[in-house]
């Protein structure tokens, strides 16, 4: 049973989040990290006395240690800080809701000092899923995924042999736009690309789903989590999103997991598992569902996630590069300096320009990663 959690991440919205499940069901947390938001982050220390506290940003580091002056709550910075937070002595599982490759070091870290994982990173299985599974497979750390597909997935996996699985069915809604060409969305506006219709989540990953990148990054999450190949997974739209993902084991029984779209079902379980709890979560009511629909991937109309599992194929740093050079242009899109569908030439050029390297070790990754942000930046410079 876990004892007390660390929190990377935690002023965006799964960070968020998961204090709330974490005050719903008395589990202490004895460490908090965030980028910049110190005014939140404050609010957030105060209530939960974490032992510590980590602000990436140095400038606000230094300003968050003279706002909670009068607290014993220590404060570090830096990616030395959120190394600090993810192997604290106190906590036993991380939640690492970070976004970008940022949370990888810590993962690793975290993964070294046997902790549970409760990952909701999707960048950290993207950029370095081999490192990081074959880590954690050595240590005996624990990996619990919170992304809500994967959680589903592992829930039905639970008790299975590896043997007795045949594929995965990886459901995803479609998003705000689905069915539109790209010529219908070439003046898309950041505020209507974050509208999701089910899921209410951070800007980055909203705009994710909608351009359905969200879906071919957990197509490579799934293949390191469960360790199967690209053609042991299925994508299949589910616009209402009551099922969250399904697996289909040898014998032909399909295996769903449900329930309401929130995002605290999984991580709550990511803290509770094996255990469950009792949650404050609304429940789903069969008699008010009307149509459960399901259909095919267009790939046609989301070449984001034909391109992320095209990328799966090819391996190496190829997933890195792509997610990396779609995480800055999406970041630009939201600032409203580029439009909509140059996120999916951001991330396809990224590949072309940058190159594939097989077999990375960690050093290589985050130089791939790097150049792809490079690239992308010097594309929309010119
Ligand atoms: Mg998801």
């Amino acid at each position: 049973m876990v004892r007390a959690i660390s929190i990377l991440g935690c002023t965006g919205s799964i960070g968020r989040q998961t204090i709330a499940v974490a005050e719903h069901i008395n589990m202490p947390v004895a460490a908090l990290t965030a980028n910049r938001k110190i005014d939140l982050l404050e609010e957030q220390a105060r209530r939960l006395h974490p032992k510590f506290v980590a602000v990436y940003d140095e400038a606000a580091a230094k300003q968050f240690k003279i706002a909670v002056a009068d607290t014993d709550i220590r404060v570090g910075s830096g990616m030395e800080g959120l190394v600090e937070a993810a192997t604290l002595e106190e906590s036993d599982c991380v939640v690492t809701a970070v976004s970008g490759a940022v949370g990888l070091r810590p993962t690793l870290a975290a993964i070294d000092d046997k902790k549970r994982i409760a990952l909701a990173n999707k960048e950290t299985l993207v950029c370095a899923g081999d490192i990081v599974m074959a880590r954690a497979a050595e240590k005996g750390a624990e990996i619990v995924p919170v992304d809500s597909e994967h959680s589903a997935i592992f829930q039905c996996l639970m008790g299975r042999k590896k043997g007795e699985l045949r594929k995965i069915l990886l459901t995803g809604s479609g998003g705000p736009f689905r069915g539109k060409a790209r010529r219908e969305l070439e003046d898309v506006t950041p505020e209507q690309a974050v509208k999701h219709p089910n899921w209410s989540m951070g800007a980055k990953i909203s705009v994710d789903s909608a351009t359905m990148m969200n879906k071919g990054l957990e197509f490579i999450e799934a293949m390191h989590l469960f360790s199967v190949t690209p053609d042991d997974i299925q994508v299949v739209i589910h616009p209402q999103s009551v099922i969250h993902s399904m697996v289909e084991l040898v014998d032909g029984t399909v295996i769903a997991q449900m329930g309401v779209p929130d995002m605290g079902l999984p991580i709550q379980l990511a803290l509770t598992y094996p255990e469950r709890q009792a949650s404050m979560f609304e429940r789903l009511d069969f008699t008010k569902l009307k149509d459960l629909t399901f259909e095919a991937p267009d790939f046609e109309k989301t070449p984001c996630l034909k391109l992320a599992m095209d990328a799966a194929r090819t391996g190496g740093t190829a997933p890195c590069v792509m997610s990396a050079a779609n995480e800055v242009a999406v970041g630009l899109f939201l600032r409203h300096a580029l439009g909509y569908n140059w996120i999916y030439d951001a991330a396809a050029g990224a590949i072309e320009a940058v190159g594939v390297v097989q077999n990375p070790d960690l050093e290589t990754i985050l130089e791939a990663d790097a150049a792809a942000r490079a690239y992308v930046l010097e594309q929309y410079r010119k």
